[in-house]
């Protein structure tokens, strides 16, 4: 403790202080100045940026412009052209309100703003480090064009805590994204020492969020429209095969607002969850559109999170509405896996269906009724809805209805087992008997049974009575060796799941097993009836469709 005592901070040591809220690093700066600029109605932004914006940021645009007179207000603390009151705070629809802006920059960095309202005179201030600002007349276009040069230049503290020049231009570039989409009837235009990076021409919200996602994602994304129970939703949805490794590609808006919301990002990974594998994050644009009491946007100072009233519901909503807008799609298919074993499994599938025992459900309501035409490359099941060509995987549909029933079974009265007339008895290495103990209690709900036969053998006597066609000592060897490989993006999944999982993809047909007409209708028919019929949980598709109006374009019927 000093024995000075308490001082009140001169005013330049609070600014900068102070300023830290407002501005942590050059893309900071970036977000502030292009917000101010389409506060100010701008059609076109230019931003220019000298070593990731340390040494140079200058944005310019053709907006309304500040009155030469109102000019060393707008460096001032609390001096905002937006809001006259603290009553105006529940109406905002600008970006800024709080007045805090210009100053904080001014704070820490050497600031030029030159500005013209049309038909006026131009003028030009200057100001650095916070000293008193000075006014000059000048020259120049209808709008503002501010300069900031040398940022953090009196806070070297602050400078250290940047990374990377080029990580710094990327938080630079992601903020341009996210305006970007905010403003899609804005032109923007961001250089980098001379140098182009970003351009983006005034257009549509879909074209813009296309553009910011680029073009191998826009491939193949489809447009959502949709409205919920609380929420409007608008925005580009990624295929689950332009899933990322990271959360790059995912961006929110809410009532057209750029947003962090884990919330969005969990919803948006619900909506995908199965149709891609659980370590992929989907590539999106979503924007919430609510009343603004729905909505607290006014959480964070520079953050921008948001907080929903009935955060449920939205969650909700978007889940629902991502999913339905995802399964009208034709998604693309990735390689078929080698062929093997017959196919007697279906069969029972079908005899078994005893209406009333609630195990089946009636057939999802997006799923097409499918008129079949063949097999084709004994791999896919060809068909017809509705004009639409339809291919259907005859493995990962199988798949897909396995597992959901092994489920099923699971959480009523367990899955029904298959004594085996003739037990198998297996030898198994150290690390499979090790995984067996930890498996045991969970195999009778599952439908095996595993007897401990010697010190290094078990004697297996029943298994699924859907794997009943299979050979019962390879499928469960196959099963052990799946669930030991920790099996990559399913390892997170309970055991009980992952044994579901191994046994669908070791019982279901392959690619290469011949199925007769009544085979393939009794697929087709449990797999109208999954709870989520359109991928198996690998995150393949079950489904590719192909439309009639892209059926019609291939042939020049259409233009
Ligand atoms: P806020 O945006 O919260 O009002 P700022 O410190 O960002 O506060 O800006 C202060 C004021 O300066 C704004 O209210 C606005 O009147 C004016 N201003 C800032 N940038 C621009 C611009 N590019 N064009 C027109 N006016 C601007
Ligand atoms: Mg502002």
């Amino acid at each position: 403790m000093s024995a000075d005592g308490i001082r009140v901070l001169p005013a330049s040591a609070a600014e900068r202080i102070a300023a830290g809220e407002v501005v942590e690093r050059p893309a900071s700066v970036v977000k502030e100045l292009l917000e101010n600029s389409l506060d100010a109605g701008a059609r076109r932004i230019l931003i220019e940026v000298e070593a990731a914006g340390s040494r140079l940021i200058r944005v310019s645009d053709d907006g309304e412009g500040i009155p030469a007179s109102d000019l060393p207000l707008a460096f001032q603390r609390f001096a905002t052209s937006k809001i006259r009151s603290a009553e105006d705070l529940a109406a905002i629809d600008t970006y800024g309100f709080r007045g805090e802006a210009l100053p904080s920059i001014a704070a820490v960095a050497r600031v030029e703003m030159v500005t013209r309202v049309r038909g006026a005179e131009a003028a030009k201030i200057a100001i650095s480090g916070g000293a008193q600002p000075q006014l000059s007349p000048s020259g120049g276009p209808d709008g503002t064009t501010i300069t900031v040069r040398d940022l953090f230049f009196n806070t070297p503290a602050r400078r250290q805590f940047l990374k990377s020049p080029g990580r710094e231009l990327a938080v630079i570039v992601e903020t341009v994204e996210a305006l970007a989409l905010a403003a899609p009837g804005v032109a923007f235009r961001l250089r980098e020492g001379g140098r182009e990076i970003q351009w983006y021409p005034a257009e549509g919200f879909a074209q813009r969020a296309r553009r910011v996602l680029g073009a191998e994602v826009a491939a193949g994304s489809v447009d959502l429209a949709a409205s919920g129970q609380v929420a409007n939703l608008t925005g580009v949805l990624g295929t689950p095969q332009a899933a990322q490794r990271r959360r790059t590609h995912q961006w929110f808006l809410v009532n057209g607002r750029p947003v962090r919301s884990p919330l969005l990002a969990r919803a948006l990974a619900q909506a995908y969850h199965t149709l891609i594998p659980d370590d992929r994050y989907p590539a999106a644009v979503l924007d919430v559109r609510m009343p603004a009491a729905s909505v607290d946007a006014n959480v964070h100072p520079r953050k921008t999170e948001v907080r929903f009233v009935r955060d449920r519901l939205v969650f909700d909503d978007v889940v629902r509405e991502v999913r339905r807008t995802l399964h009208g799609v034709a998604l693309v298919h990735s390689a078929p896996e080698a062929a093997t074993d017959p196919v007697a499994t279906l069969r029972e599938t079908d005899a078994e269906r005893t209406p009333g025992r609630g195990l089946f459900p009636p057939a999802h309501a997006d799923w097409p009724a499918i008129r079949v035409i063949g097999q084709l490359d004994l791999t896919y099941i060809v068909g017809e809805a509705g004009g639409d060509l339809i291919l259907v995987d005859q493995h990962a549909a199988h798949e897909r209805v396995l597992y959901e029933r092994l489920l099923a079974e699971r959480s009523r009265h367990g899955v029904r087992a298959q004594g085996l007339v003739i037990p198998v008895v297996l030898d198994l290495a150290p690390a499979a008997r090790a995984l067996l103990e930890e498996l045991a209690p969970l195999l009778p709900g599952l439908g095996y049974e595993v007897e401990r036969f010697g010190p290094a053998t078990v004697r297996l006597t029943a298994v699924p009575a859907v794997a009943a066609g299979r050979a019962p000592g390879e499928l469960f060897r196959a099963c052990l060796g799946d669930l030991a490989e920790d099996l990559g993006p399913h390892a997170g999944r309970a055991l009980a799941e992952r044994l579901a999982i191994a046994t669908a993809c070791h019982t279901a047909v392959r690619s290469g097993d011949r199925l007769d007409e009544a085979t393939i209708a009794a697929l087709l028919e449990a797999l109208a009836r999954a709870e989520d019929p359109f991928s198996c949980f690998h995150g393949r598709p079950t489904m590719v469709r192909m439309r009639r109006v892209d059926l019609e374009r291939w042939f020049y019927r259409r233009a």
